[in-house]
């Protein structure tokens, strides 16, 4: 066979992506491998999904077992393991019934099909708009892209679903004006992800709530990014002290192991009545074995008061450099959620920076143009920390040297 390189993706792959030069073989902890043998600290964690970390050796023994059991029987039948994990899910967050998915898109796939649906029952067909927030992001289905607030992800496909209206983030004024009894749902990030780690005002929020409930609209929150532990609570709303009517959950709730779930009241939930909605894979033995091990990992309260810890020392960390090198305005977030905004001087260059991380053998994210995000795993010990503040400091001095040159 022919070496496998950085090209062989361009001549092989669709060119929906850029990757960075290197070819990822192997992962260990904090920790990737590429196919040189060079090590990188790794501090994207999948985006967000490797929340143990790679090579997790109870997730490993979890999945080897699992394989030799029961892998895939579809949802004509149930399974052991998709009901223990919804039992897990409802008891841990109060909601009551679960639909099972693949991923982040497919779960605000069915949360949107989901509102629309108790709308159209309950209050009839006029009732189909839904609300979403500029910057947001919620998947790459037509439907659930065309939701999200970024319009170039949607553009260029075709007549676009209808009856969806995108109002400004955290501007109570505009969304008070514009919910009204045709408002069927409202979908929002509690922290906008891809769109630049932008948390959502508390009384925003509370306004939003409130109007929700007087116009009967559903309020959904993607918790895709935000759930799982990564802010430090279980979900992000747990913490906010709203909660919506529809939540949603993937990335992180398997490990690495593609899983996703729509969480609902049983008054909701009803209306996806049976043949409505429906998923081969969704809620797979396998998976949802993965799911179990990785939820009771995170539900520990010393493991949430750990990633306040770690989210509070790699904050500390950022600013230090930052006193150093200016390049940042504001490093915000909550938790492991971290979003560092570039200043003047380097807008818009969150990539370059991404870029020469990398070169210094760690990896971070970006998350919109201006934004560097760092979603390292939820494991990630201090030591390992005080490492990564080592290699930012090579990487940021190598940035600002060469930065503004072209
Ligand atoms: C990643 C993400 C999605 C999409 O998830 P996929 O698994 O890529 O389909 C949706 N919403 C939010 C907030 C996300 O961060």
């Amino acid at each position: 066979m022919e070496k496998i390189t950085r090209a062989t993706y361009d001549e092989v792959m669709m060119p929906v992506y850029n990757p960075l030069p290197m070819v990822m073989q192997r992962g260990n902890g904090v920790y990737l491998y590429d196919t040189d043998g060079n090590e990188y600290l790794d501090l994207s964690a999948g985006i967000a999904v490797n929340c143990l970390g790679h090579n997790h050796p109870g997730i490993v023994k979890t999945i080897s077992e699992q394989a030799a059991t029961l892998m895939h029987v579809s949802n004509i039948f149930t399974n052991n393991k998709t009901l223990e994990l919804a039992l897990k899910l409802t008891k841990l967050t109060g909601f009551e019934k679960v639909f099972f998915v693949n991923s982040g898109t497919e779960a605000n796939e069915a949360a949107l099909k989901l509102a629309r649906r108790y709308a159209y029952d309950v209050y009839g067909e006029q009732k189909d708009e839904i609300i979403s927030f500029y910057h947001s992001f919620h998947g790459r289905t037509f439907f659930s892209v065309s939701v999200g607030g970024q319009d170039k992800y949607s553009h260029g496909f075709g007549p676009k679903p209808g009856a969806i209206t995108h109002l400004p983030f955290n501007d109570i004024d505009t969304f008070s004006q514009e919910i009204s009894e045709k408002t069927c749902a409202v979908i929002l990030e509690p922290i906008q992800g891809e769109g630049g780690i932008i948390e959502v005002d508390p009384q925003f929020l509370a306004k939003v709530k409130e109007l929700c409930e007087k116009y009967h609209a559903l309020l959904i929150f993607d918790e895709v990014q935000t759930g799982m532990g990564r802010t430090g609570s279980l979900y992000a709303y747990q913490d906010l002290n709203i909660k919506p009517d529809i939540l949603t959950t993937s990335k992180a709730i398997a490990g690495g192991i593609p899983c996703g779930a729509v969480l609902s009241t049983s008054e909701i939930a009803k209306h996806f009545s049976l043949g409505t909605h429906g998923s081969t894979f969704g809620g797979n033995a396998f998976a949802c074995a993965v799911g179990c091990y990785v939820v009771d990992q995170l539900s520990k309260p010393e493991f949430l008061q750990h990633v306040k810890d770690a989210g509070a020392y790699l904050v500390k960390l950022l600013n230090e450099l930052n006193d150093k090198y200016q390049i940042f305005t504001t490093i915000r977030g909550k938790g492991l959620l971290l979003g560092c905004v570039m200043n003047d001087k380097y807008k818009n260059m969150a990539g370059k920076l991404q870029a020469c991380c990398g070169a210094h053998k760690l990896l971070v994210l970006t998350a919109s143009a201006n934004v560097l995000r760092l979603t390292p795993p939820l494991i990630i010990s201090f030591e390992e920390l005080d490492k990564a503040k080592v290699l930012f400091d090579k990487a940021f001095k190598d940035f600002v040297e060469h930065a503004t040159q072209a």
